[in-house]
């Protein structure tokens, strides 16, 4: 969809135009969050932090999240988020392999996590639903 044919949609559909306003509004709290998780909270709870997150978006597993791409999400080099998600990974909380992850242990994972994980999902379910 082109950008002016998205907008005209918006125009002429209040109740797409409220949803996207929404999302906007979550996706500016999610924003908003991460910058003040990325300031203080360690890289094991901001990695298991993004690791719900993914979780919670794809519904499946084993999804695929490579370290790499990881380290794009969490802004720290790749080798960081290897020793990250190995902390994880031997707390028994995720498996890591070849670019996917399981999630074994998600009330363990959630507790691992910093706790802007809960206030930005309270807030994207409160926005936009589950
Ligand atoms: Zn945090």
């Amino acid at each position: 969809m082109s950008a002016a044919a998205f907008a005209k949609a918006v125009d002429r559909n209040p109740a797409f135009a409220r949803l996207v306003n929404r999302h906007s509004l979550a996706l500016f709290n999610q924003a908003a969050q991460s910058v003040a998780c990325n300031r203080l909270h360690t890289l094991e709870s901001r990695c298991a932090r993004s690791l719900l997150m993914t979780h919670d978006r794809i519904r499946m597993e084993p999804f695929v999240l490579t370290h790499e791409f990881l380290s794009y999400m969490l802004g720290v080099h790749r080798p960081a988020v290897t020793l990250a998600a190995g902390v994880l990974q031997r707390a028994g909380l995720i498996r890591c392999t070849r670019g996917k992850v399981i999630v074994m242990d998600r009330p363990g994972l959630e507790a691992a996590s910093c706790a802007r994980y809960d206030t930005t999902r309270a807030n994207s379910e409160r926005l936009i639903g589950s």
